[in-house]
């Protein structure tokens, strides 16, 4: 247990709290929440009481991964008779945004990613990301050729479908050596996090202003709670391409110190590949663009990304 992490926001739903309160705001059109069965109707009566308007879709199992192979991740099991709960201003916005998740469930658990990207652009319009943050999304989903890595990153690493693999692609493509604490979107899983998906970029100035929006409102609610999430988003993650993270910290370019991220009760977590991702991290050199020397060769080596609060 670390000292430092301050906890600011209820994550017994992931993501819940911070959500509710933006939408509350009126800072979201729309949200969309992964619930457990267990999590369902306190969720909705949650967002019922402050006038929002429900639809559910239940996600079958298998969009938890490969069912030969089962997933290091506990998603299956954690939304046991769960799935999707849509969360809107009107009933019509929540259906819509429902259909389109059933589209995708209808589909399959690994659909042609070009049409699948056609759904994900319109969810992710729907909830209120960012025009630039959803095209990117999109454009790794359809495998389009990266700047930098001419795309074989993504690519390769979706041909391995048990992989949920998005974030580190989009941490490797897009490293900086110091990246705005804001948008750090690595540790979602442990529910600490400010904006509820990707960013196109480090320093997107769509997101950034969101980010600002949803910082704002917290301390509104709870003076220096937005301090708090803060100084949580403010370190260094090491993201692997099998979904694990450690947070590490470093001397020169060694890491002297990692564990994993501390995974509130309910949250979707890998908790077995966070600490044995940060067994390995320990004494590894990190390189110039970022990437963890683990000692043995490897395709898709972890990235370690340092974030960084902005200043005043
Ligand atoms: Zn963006």
């Amino acid at each position: 247990m670390r000292a430092r992490r301050r906890r600011a926001i209820d994550s017994s739903v992931p993501g819940r709290d911070l959500e509710y309160l933006a939408f509350r705001a009126g800072l979201k059109p729309a949200v969309r929440l992964t619930v457990s069965g267990a999590d369902l109707a306190a969720a909705g009566a949650h967002y019922l009481a402050v006038g929002g308007h429900l639809a559910f879709v239940e996600l079958p199992e298998e969009r938890g991964g490969n069912p030969r192979r089962p997933s290091p991740r506990v998603f299956r099991e954690r939304t046991a008779r769960g799935g999707a709960l849509f969360v809107a201003h009107s009933p019509q916005e929540a259906q819509a945004l429902a259909e389109l998740e059933r589209k995708l469930i209808r589909r399959g658990p690994h659909p042609k990613p070009s049409v699948h990207a056609e759904e994900a652009i319109a969810i992710g319009r729907g909830l209120g990301y960012p025009d630039c943050c959803v095209e990117a999304f999109a454009e790794r989903l359809r495998g389009a050729p990266s700047r930098r890595f001419r795309g074989s990153l993504g690519c390769r690493l979706r041909r391995r479908p048990t992989e949920n693999s998005d974030d580190y692609v989009v941490a490797r493509e897009n490293w900086t050596p110091r990246a705005d604490a804001r948008l750090n979107h690595l540790l979602f899983r442990a529910g600490v996090k400010l904006l509820s998906y990707t960013p196109c970029r480090y320093d997107c100035p769509a997101a950034l202003a969101q980010a600002d929006l949803l910082l704002a409102e917290l301390d509104r609610v709870e003076p220096g709670a937005g301090a708090g999430l803060l100084q949580q988003l403010a370190v260094t993650v090491v993201a692997a391409a099998d979904h694990a993270r450690a947070i590490v910290e470093l001397e020169g370019d060694r890491i002297v110190e990692a564990h994993g991220p501390e995974h509130p009760e309910g949250s979707l977590a890998p908790v077995e590949g966070d600490v044995a991702l940060a067994q390995s991290c320990v004494g590894a050199r990190v390189l110039a663009d970022g990437t963890v020397e683990r000692g043995k060769r490897e395709r898709f080596p972890p990235v370690a990304l340092r974030f960084v609060a902005p200043g005043p």
